[in-house]
């Protein structure tokens, strides 16, 4: 039970939720859900560590511009009015571009966060990536209204406040590269042994 008990995810509060002071909802609705915040620090990160951050696998890339291209459809809108070719590998490394100027455009509160499934648990309070979809109560669909159809006319990432890591593999490799050993803390909360 302990390596479920003791399950960690990172969580980001992107450069528009910083900037729009929701930091703090974010780590409140994380600690009052049960869950322990175990590192945390503001940074302002550079490409090369973006570059780390986001999947370079050219497929994953590739589903950018595909998602994307669903969207254009979806709505009514051509891609060629907006981009040189509509081809997913093509506007998928736009669409990556775009999330690049996004995250480095201020600084980001980083956190790791541990407890019970907390990789499912933090994607619940984060709500989905497309505000639209983000049921009210979590922190997309209570604070966000971005649009994917506006933001790849506009060549700009959704603004979605928060990231947080979607599978085990993902969070190991975003842990060991957001935070040295020595950042990551052990205590106890309290109420830990009454909650489970
Ligand atoms: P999540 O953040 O929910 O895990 P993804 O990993 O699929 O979602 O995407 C990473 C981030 O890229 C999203 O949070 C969002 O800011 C941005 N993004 C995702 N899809 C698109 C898109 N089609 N157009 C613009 N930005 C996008
Ligand atoms: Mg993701």
């Amino acid at each position: 039970m302990k390596a479920i008990k003791e399950e960690r995810t990172l969580v980001l509060v992107k450069p528009d939720g910083v900037m729009r002071g929701l930091s703090g909802e974010v780590i409140s609705r994380i600690e009052q859900r049960g869950l322990k915040v175990i590192a945390m620090k503001m940074v302002a990160i550079d490409r090369k560590h973006l570059e780390k951050h986001f999947p370079s696998d050219p497929e994953w890339v590739k589903g950018l511009g595909k998602k994307t291209m669903k969207t254009f459809d979806e709505y009514n809108i051509k891609a060629l009015d907006h981009y040189e070719s509509d081809d997913h590998a093509h506007i998928g490394a736009k669409v990556k571009e775009s999330l690049f100027e996004y995250m480095s455009s201020g600084p980001i509160v980083a956190m790791v966060v541990e407890g019970i499934h907390s990789i499912d648990m933090v994607r619940k309070i984060a709500g989905d990536t497309l505000p639209v979809f983000a049921p009210i109560g979590s922190v997309r669909g209570d604070y966000s209204v971005d649009s994917p159809a506006v933001a790849n006319v506009e060549g700009r990432a959704i603004k979605n406040i928060m990231h947080a890591s979607e599978t085990p593999e993902e969070a190991k490799n975003e842990i060991d590269l957001w935070f040295k050993k020595d950042e990551i803390h052990d205590y106890k909360r309290a109420g830990e042994d009454v909650a489970y």
